[in-house]
């Protein structure tokens, strides 16, 4: 069953539009794993589910195959990730009609990060230095696509301020893309302030927001270094005194949930869940999304 829909037209139906996020496996335990998991999502009927894009090599292929596989056999509507690091433009050319030829018509346009170790990202020759250039390329080029982008509540590391990042959000807006799926993040207010910002300088497209849902103290401080998140004191406090991993896991939905519930209130256009190919947190928060 394909849907093909353009993602964007979701937004305009007014209800909260709910996706989750896969990321594709390397191993044959994590093609299980992810194979279990879609299989138990089916039923949830997400609005749609988008694939990561891999930092280099054979798990860039694995995007296209994956969301194919996603689509085909669950039926899902898929966002495939693009990040432009290491990739010139005749490159991208060959994944975008890859990604069109397997049916996939939404794209989630990225820069992507410099390699471990290395402080500044430097574009690959003939390719593009920043999402905004892949943003218009991709308007350009493959006009059917529906286009997302990512925004940074708590700011991007490399931004100087907030200002700069969300003009550079803007210019990814003006660019072409259709919405904007944020960061994760585990204070809500970050996300409030941060549309308000968006909507000062003029960026009128839905905001997304990117929640994940925590398993364990070490979980949350990896995600603190990965992406520059701050984890408030009572979550990790609370996170902090459990018992067991279903304990921390519990504390962690709880937390969740309850930014759900403040998102919902303040009518938020749709709510992604990092779910790292997992099952249980959207089988558990998804009645609180759709509520
Ligand atoms: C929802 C989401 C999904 C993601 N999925 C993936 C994935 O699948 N694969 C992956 O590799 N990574 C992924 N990432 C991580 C992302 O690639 C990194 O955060 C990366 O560092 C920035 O990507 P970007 O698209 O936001 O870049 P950009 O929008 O290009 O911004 C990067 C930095 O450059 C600055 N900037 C932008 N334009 C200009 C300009 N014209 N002049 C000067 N400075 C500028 C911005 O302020 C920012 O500091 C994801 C991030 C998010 C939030």
């Amino acid at each position: 069953m394909k849907n093909n829909r353009n993602i964007a037209e979701k937004f305009a139906e007014g209800q909260t539009v709910f996706s989750v996020e896969f990321f594709p496996p390397k191993t044959e335990e994590g093609a299980r794993q992810i194979l279990r998991t879609a299989h138990k999502l089916v039923e949830l009927k997400p609005d749609y589910a988008s694939i990561t894009y891999g930092a280099g090599g054979s798990t860039r292929e694995r995007t296209v195959e994956y969301g194919e596989m996603l689509m085909e056999i669950f039926g899902f509507e898929i966002m495939a990730h693009l990040a432009c690091v290491g990739h010139s433009v005749p490159e991208i050319d060959s994944v975008l009609n890859r990604f069109s030829e397997a049916g996939i018509r939404n794209i989630m346009a990225l820069r992507g990060d410099p390699p471990r170790n290395v402080e500044d990202f430097r574009p690959a020759e003939g390719g593009y230095k920043h999402a905004a250039d892949l943003v218009r390329h991709i308007r350009e080029r493959f006009p059917d696509f529906g286009i997302g982008c990512a925004g940074y509540p708590e700011k991007h590391p490399e931004a100087p301020d907030f200002d700069f990042d969300v003009e550079m959000l803007k210019r990814k807006v003006d660019s072409g893309a259709d919405f904007i799926v944020t960061q994760l993040f585990f204070d809500n207010s970050h996300y409030f302030k941060f549309v308000d910002r968006c909507r000062a300088v003029g960026i009128d497209k839905p905001i997304v927001a990117g929640l994940l849902p925590a398993l364990s103290l070490k979980h949350l401080m990896n995600f603190k270094s990965m992406c520059s998140t701050d984890i408030p004191e009572e979550l990790i406090g609370k996170i902090s005194e459990a018992n067991s991993d279903a304990e921390s896991a519990q504390i962690g939905l709880d937390w969740a949930r309850r930014q759900i519930e403040e998102l919902k209130a303040a009518k938020v256009p749709g709510i992604h869940l990092y779910i790292l190919n997992r099952a249980d947190s959207a089988i558990k928060l998804s009645r609180f999304i759709r509520a």
